[in-house]
């Protein structure tokens, strides 16, 4: 497959998946088209694995974890995984979310992680989540939502109201001035009787059955390369979801016979701390690692063995230079686009790489002929940090973080380079591969 081939897969993966929670079906979907069949565990049944056997396990709709089982003992190969989220940051919609004022109906939003609220103004945005209803037997059960066409808007401004626009930025008073404009026809119906409806429109489950939803704003604009080369590529949740895809590549692509059990975690809650029950700092991957081992029949010696000798690849998005703004960077770790991943590194351990882990992937990317940088923060610029950290704290295991260099990190329109995409996921397999 051609390298831009791949990053078209890529596009039309973040297309596909609008939020956290289409994302796992979107891996469902991809998983379906394989040869070599992947089973889904059920975390309330008992698992029986066999060697070669290739499983995944999703919790509450939008965490996964991919894995293929080793053939040796986990005592004698130890975990190998690559660790990223499935979520992004941006606007969520509250419970009543639908008002009506001066003959519009709004939906009003809670801001999601630490988006860049400006870039969601003038956007052709639309809803995607999940709602929660009750069935025809009276249980509860969830559905996907999505609504493909632009539904949504944030309405900027217009310059002669707010002159200082350029000069001061757009600056949006965030729980006055972010509620979105969805419809001038509220007519005689109560605001949430409407959105109600608009919702049993879009799901077919009568609107006095949904209790409650989890919807994300999203931007419809696709994906897209851009450049004189189309050398790069924009589109929304590049972080963190370009790391999903390039692992979940790797990983499909390795072969039956493996040595190691092979793992790939994708979070959710990554953008707000992590911290629930399928965020990198809950139970979920100690949980599947433990029922690996339980299945296995390894007992906990062999297990403590297990970990100690596991490595994880924490893969989310880096910050590329970008030549406009020299002063956001240390001079001595600007990252290029285009020139291959990013080893992270914070001596305060916003990061999980340390001198080993970081010499271990750097010989990775030279072993496959792949060009890699390192990443400072500035010193009075305070850093952002992800899952490695955490997951490495809680397992015990040595890790690294790295990802992609990309520009616009958490814009509603983000970009990043055409080559590094396919570097990232031949590093990857040759982590999968390595001894
Ligand atoms: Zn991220």
């Amino acid at each position: 497959m051609s390298v831009r081939q791949q990053v078209q897969y890529l596009l039309d993966f973040i297309d596909a998946s609008p939020s956290p929670w289409h994302v796992i079906k979107t891996i469902e979907a991809q998983l379906a088209t394989q040869t070599q069949g992947w089973e889904r565990l059920d975390e309330t049944a008992k698992w029986a694995l066999q060697p070669g056997g290739r499983y995944y396990v999703v919790r509450d709709d939008s965490s996964i974890i991919l894995f293929i089982q080793g053939e040796k003992s986990l005592a004698e190969t130890g975990f190998k995984i690559i660790g990223a989220h499935t979520d992004s940051p941006g606007l969520r919609i509250k419970p009543n979310a639908a008002s009506s004022m001066d003959g519009l109906l709004r939906l009003g939003v809670e801001i999601y992680g630490g988006p860049i609220l400006a870039t969601f103004t003038d956007r052709d945005l639309s809803l995607a989540g999940r709602i929660a209803y009750k069935n025809d037997q009276e249980d509860i059960a969830s559905m996907l939502v999505k609504f493909d066409q632009p539904l949504l808007r944030l309405p900027n401004l217009a310059i002669h109201m707010n002159r200082a626009v350029n000069e001061e930025g757009l600056k949006l008073q965030k729980q006055t001035e972010l509620p979105l404009i969805l419809s001038a026809l509220t007519g005689e119906q109560l605001p949430q009787v409407y959105f109600s409806a608009l919702l049993q429109q879009q799901t077919g489950i009568e609107a006095a059955r949904i209790l409650s939803w989890d919807l994300a704003v999203y931007d419809t604009q696709k994906g897209a390369f851009w450049g004189a080369e189309s050398e790069f590529y924009a589109n929304s949740q590049l972080d963190n979801l370009a790391s999903c895809h390039a692992a979940l590549q790797a990983l499909l692509a390795a072969v039956t016979q493996t040595d190691s059990t092979l793992v790939c975690a994708f979070f959710d809650h990554e953008e707000i701390g992590s911290q629930s029950n399928k965020g990198a700092d809950g139970s979920f991957l100690p949980d599947v690692l433990q029922r690996i081992a339980l299945s296995t029949a390894t007992d906990s010696e062999d297990y403590a063995r297990a970990l100690a000798k596991s490595f994880m690849i924490s893969a989310d998005m880096a910050h590329a230079y970008q030549p406009n703004f020299p002063n956001a960077y240390d001079p001595g770790h600007k990252v290029s686009i285009n020139k291959g991943p990013v080893i992270k590194v914070n001596a305060n351990h916003n990061y999980s790489s340390e001198s080993v882990s970081a010499a271990m992937f750097a010989a990775w990317c030279e072993q496959t002929g792949v060009p890699y940088q390192k990443y400072s923060h500035r010193c009075d610029l305070p850093c952002g940090s992800t899952i490695g950290p955490i997951t490495s704290a809680k397992l015990g295991i040595r890790a690294i973080d790295v990802g992609s260099p990309m520009w616009a990190m958490h814009s509603i329109r983000e970009s990043a380079g055409v080559l590094d995409h396919d570097y990232m996921i031949r590093v990857m397999k040759r982590f999968f591969t390595a001894r």
